[in-house]
């Protein structure tokens, strides 16, 4: 039977997942691999937000729940979103969605038609070809430099954006793969193309509980960009929530109004019971948040400690999120091939730059994933490989 070229054009990843599916066969075996891969917390989601969702069904909110997302929770969103970045928002700014891969689907879809043209920066988040081209509108990479920290180039966004007449530009700071966390010089000129070519601007903000280094700014702050940004958040990574599916998106009124239209036909919303903890979870607020961030900072700082006494293996500034991103180009080795020899070396998962993009290549991802003493084992036996290697 035949299937649409939406869907047969959604497959990538090809070689680059490879060294993940090779650690994950292997684990499977029953050999001790350490796996640094996936952006997942070692730990579960926190009990009190677990008792605040089981109490939720018992009293019966198991039924289908307000489509762009229960008052509480929107109320919840908007509340978080106007103290931290000072831009008056309201619950009609706020849709709740299955997560924040859903979100920035959503996002896509409420700004492009199909065949127009969504920038995103590489190094990149692995779904954001496919989501965009899922939208039926074509992706176009724009290379962001090891050299920059992997902060975007205001002049090569200006001309991507002027050269394929792109319609918006998706951002993520603080960054999956990277941990770069954009400075506001590096926002400001963002927004400055966003408004001189017309762009949208979906910024992805699913890490800004995790930062390490500076602050992080969210671009709907800046003059003029509220009308023209949509911001995806996620309960995922700030409350370890994974598997709960839960997110937002934030945005004008309008907007939300169209995407809440687009969530009755898609996936008519999110259980009850799930938005109820996530409501419990942001009222308990900062301190919860700290709590599930603190192996992250306290993993990278050790990170960082061990890597500073070496020059080999370069570490990109890891200012947020939950990754160290190296450079081992000076191993004379791809990341896909630097990751594959550690792999079969010494048990350890990372994955190849090459996963998330072109400009990310000579680099591998570590996910700051797994207990504080394997990490640190891991990234002593990562640095002595690529001394190996090097020598
Ligand atoms: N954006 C980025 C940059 C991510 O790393 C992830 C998850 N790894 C997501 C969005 C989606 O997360 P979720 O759907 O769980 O909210």
């Amino acid at each position: 039977m035949h299937l649409s070229n939406r869907i047969l054009d959604l497959a990538g990843g090809g070689d680059a997942w490879a060294v993940y599916f090779a650690a994950r066969e292997m684990k499977a075996a029953g050999e001790a691999v350490i796996e640094l891969t996936v952006g997942e917390h070692d730990f579960p989601t926190p009990s009190a937000i677990l008792d605040a969702m089981a109490a939720a069904a018992q009293d019966g909110h198991t039924g289908y729940a307000e489509i762009p997302g229960v008052p509480a929770l929107r109320q919840a969103v908007a509340r978080r979103v106007t103290e931290r970045t000072g831009v008056a928002t309201g619950p009609e700014n706020v849709l709740i969605t299955p997560g924040g891969q859903a979100a920035l689907f959503a996002a896509h879809t409420a700004v492009l038609d199909p065949g127009q043209t969504g920038l995103f920066i590489d190094p990149y988040y692995a779904t954001y070809p496919g989501t965009i081209r899922a939208t039926g509108a074509e992706p176009v990479a724009v290379a962001a430099r090891s050299e920059d920290g992997f902060a975007p180039r205001a002049r090569t966004l200006a001309a991507a954006a002027r050269k394929t007449g792109a319609k918006s530009l998706l951002i993520n700071t603080p960054n999956n793969p990277t941990g770069a966390i954009y400075g506001r010089d590096v926002l400001e000129a963002i927004a400055r193309v966003c408004q001189a070519q017309d762009l949208w601007l979906i910024s992805d903000e699913v890490y800004d509980t995790m930062i390490w280094d500076g602050q992080h700014l969210s671009p709907r702050a800046l003059p003029d960009m509220a009308e023209r940004t949509l911001v995806v958040g996620s309960m995922s990574k700030s409350f370890a929530m994974t598997g709960s599916r839960v997110g937002w998106i934030v945005g004008p009124e309008t907007t939300i109004a169209g995407l809440s239209n687009l969530a009755i036909h898609t996936t008519y919303g999110v259980p009850g019971y799930i938005q109820d903890a996530a409501v419990f979870a942001l009222r308990a607020g900062p301190a919860l948040e700290a709590e599930v961030s603190a192996p992250f900072r306290r993993r990278r700082a050790q990170a960082q400690d061990l890597l500073a006494r070496q020059t080999l293996v370069k570490s990109i500034p890891a200012q947020g999120a939950m990754y160290l991103l190296l450079d081992i180009r000076a191993t004379g080795f791809s990341g896909l091939d630097f990751a594959r020899r550690l792999l079969e070396a010494e048990r350890i998962a990372v994955m190849p730059g090459e996963s998330f993009g072109t400009a990310a290549a000579g680099h591998v991802r570590v996910a700051l994933t797994a207990a504080d003493d394997s990490i640190a084992d891991a990234l002593a036996r990562l640095i002595a490989f690529a001394g190996h290697c090097a020598g």
